[in-house]
C-alpha cells in the first residue's frame, strides 16, 4: 500500500504544485469518500469562539476543530431526538417509558449493536451506562481480587488523573500497600512513548504478582496507541486479568476487543463518539466471563428486563456486563448518543482508519516539512511530536512540544479560529478527527501555527 508520502508526492506531481499548496489539500478534500459526513454535526464559526481575535482573521469561516479528543461536535439531528423526548415527557407523562421510538424502560438497548461494532465486542458483551470514571470502578470492583501473592496493578505513568486515583483507591479499598501495588510503567530515559516490548517484558518478569494490568488503549497525553493484543497475550501467559480505559481509543482506533480476548474494557463516549459532556458511557467484558464474573453491586436495572418489573426482589441477574447495570439509563443522554452512533453507522471504523492515517499523516508531513524537532537554533522555533510515527502505533492525535512557551503558542493559535487543546507541562494535542475534519482544515492549521509561532517568538 501507497504510504502518506508517496500519496502526497504523487498527487503533488499529478496537480503539479507544491506538497506544502492548499491545492494539493482541495483535492484531498474532493476525493475523500467520507467528506459527507462533515455534513451531520454543527461546527462551530471561529466569530463564536470566545479567544477569537476577529482582527486576525475572518470571524465568518468555520474554526479548525482539532478538540475532538476532549469534546466531540455536536451531530445534528441531537437536538431534535431530545426534543422528541422533552415533548413526549409534556404530552404523555409516565406513558413514556414503554411508548414512542425511545421508551425509556429500555431507551439505550437499541445502541448497543452500534457501539459493539466500534469496539469489536458482540452486543451483549457491552453496556451503556453511568460515566466511565464509575464504570470503572465498577469493573475493577469485580475484577480486581488481590491475593496475598498476587496484588499489584500495572498501569502506565502518567495515566490520567481519574484512572490513577481509580485504581489508587481501589488499591486501597482492599486493604493493600498503595506504593508497592501501583506498578508504573515509564518510558525508557529520552524517549516520550513506552515500548511494547517493554511492556511485555514486565508482565513477563513481575507477571506472578500481577492481578491487574490495567492501561489505555490510547494514551491521551502522548496519543500512543498501545498494542492492545500483544498485552493481553502477555498478561494471560502470566494468568493476570487485562483490562483497557479506550476512552481516546473508541471511535479513533480500530478496536477488537472480543477478538483479542481482552478480559474488560470502559471508555467515555463524549471525545471521538461525540455524545457530549458527560455522556452516556459504555463497559465491556468479555462473554467468556459472562456467568463466573458477578457485579458486586447490584441495582435493578441489571436484573432480566422481562421478570425487572415483577418487583419481587429475586434477583434474576442478566449475564455478564449487563448485570452490572445499576439505575434506569437518563434518556436525555441516549439521544446524542443514538445521533452520533448513527452516523458512525453510515461507514465503518476500517474506513474511518484509512482516512485518519493519512489526514494525520498529512498534518505531520506538513509539520516536519516546516519545523526541525531540535531546538537548538534560538531564532527558528521547533516542533518535537512526541506521538509515535507508526500509524499503528497512534491514533488520529498528534502530541507536539515548542521550543517557544507552550501557553503562547496555544493563545496565539485560539486566537486564529484553532480549537485544541493544551495540557500541562508541556503539550499540544491536536487531533484532527475523520468523521468531520478535512485535509482544508490541516492546510489551515499550518498556516495559523506559522502565524502563530511568528507572534509568539516576537514577544
Ligand atoms: C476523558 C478521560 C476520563 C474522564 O473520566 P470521566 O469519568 O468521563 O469524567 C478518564 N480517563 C481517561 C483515560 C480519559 O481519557
Amino acid at each position: 500500500m501507497e504510504s502518506v508520502q508517496q500519496t502526497i508526492t504523487r498527487v503533488s506531481q499529478e496537480l503539479n504544485c507544491s506538497p506544502t499548496s492548499r491545492r494539493l489539500a482541495e483535492h484531498l478534500d474532493r476525493h475523500d469518500e467520507l467528506q459527507q459526513l462533515r455534513q451531520e454535526f454543527l461546527m462551530p464559526k471561529i466569530s463564536d469562539l470566545p479567544p477569537s481575535d476577529l482582527s486576525l482573521v475572518d470571524g465568518s469561516e468555520d474554526c479548525v476543530y482539532f478538540a475532538g479528543n476532549s469534546l466531540g461536535l455536536q451531530p445534528k439531528n441531537t437536538k431534535k431526538y431530545i426534543e422528541e423526548e422533552l415533548e413526549k415527557w409534556a404530552t404523555i407523562g409516565v406513558h413514556g417509558h414503554l411508548k414512542g421510538s425511545r421508551p425509556w424502560a429500555w431507551a439505550e438497548e437499541t445502541l448497543e449493536e452500534l457501539m459493539a461494532k466500534i469496539v469489536g465486542a458482540k452486543p451483549e458483551e457491552v453496556a451503556l451506562m453511568n460515566g466511565l470514571t464509575v464504570n470503572l470502578h465498577l469493573l475493577m470492583l469485580s475484577f480486581y481480587k488481590p491475593t496475598p501473592k498476587r496484588y499489584k496493578i500495572l498501569l502506565e505513568d502518567m495515566a490520567f488523573p481519574s484512572d490513577h486515583y481509580a485504581i489508587e483507591s481501589q488499591i486501597w479499598l482492599r486493604g493493600q500497600d498503595v506504593t508497592d501495588s501501583m506498578l508504573i510503567i515509564k518510558p525508557r530515559q529520552g524517549e516520550d512513548t513506552i515500548r511494547t516490548e517493554d511492556i511485555v517484558s514486565v508482565i513477563e518478569r513481575e507477571g506472578d504478582a500481577i492481578a491487574l494490568v490495567m492501561l489505555s488503549g490510547v494514551q491521551y497525553y502522548t496519543g500512543q496507541l498501545f498494542d492492545m493484543e500483544a498485552i493481553t497475550r502477555a498478561g494471560h501467559a502470566k494468568g493476570c486479568l487485562v483490562g483497557f480505559d479506550c476512552a481516546h481509543a473508541v471511535g479513533n482506533a480500530e478496536l477488537q476487543l472480543h477478538d483479542w480476548n481482552v478480559d474488560f474494557a470502559c471508555w467515555c463516549s463524549y471525545k471521538y463518539v461525540n455524545s457530549g459532556a458527560g455522556g452516556l458511557a459504555g463497559a465491556y467484558i468479555h462473554e467468556k466471563h459472562a456467568h463466573s464474573v458477578k457485579p458486586t453491586l447490584m441495582g435493578w436495572w441489571g436484573h432480566n428486563l422481562k421478570t425487572r418489573f415483577l418487583m419481587n426482589n429475586e434477583m434474576e441477574l442478566q449475564p455478564g456486563v449487563n448485570g452490572f447495570r445499576l439505575s434506569n439509563q437518563p434518556v436525555l443522554l441516549v439521544c446524542p448518543l443514538q445521533a452520533s452512533l448513527e452516523i458512525f453507522n453510515r461507514t465503518s471504523m476500517k474506513d474511518l482508519r484509512r482516512k485518519s492515517v493519512l489526514l494525520t499523516g498529512y498534518l505531520e508531513y506538513l509539520i516536519r516539512h516546516y519545523y526541525t524537532k531540535d531546538p537548538s537554533d534560538p531564532d527558528k522555533p521547533s516542533v518535537h511530536i512526541i506521538t509515535p510515527s507508526d500509524p499503528e502505533q497512534r491514533g488520529c492525535q498528534l502530541s507536539l512540544c515548542f521550543s517557544r512557551p507552550i501557553r503562547t503558542v496555544f493563545q496565539e493559535l485560539e486566537k486564529r479560529g484553532v480549537a485544541c487543546d493544551m495540557r500541562e507541562p508541556n503539550v499540544l494535542r491536536v487531533a484532527p478527527v475523520p468523521l468531520y475534519n478535512s485535509f482544508t482544515d490541516v492546510h489551515r492549521f499550518i498556516t495559523a501555527l506559522g502565524s502563530a509561532l511568528n507572534a509568539s517568538g516576537a514577544e
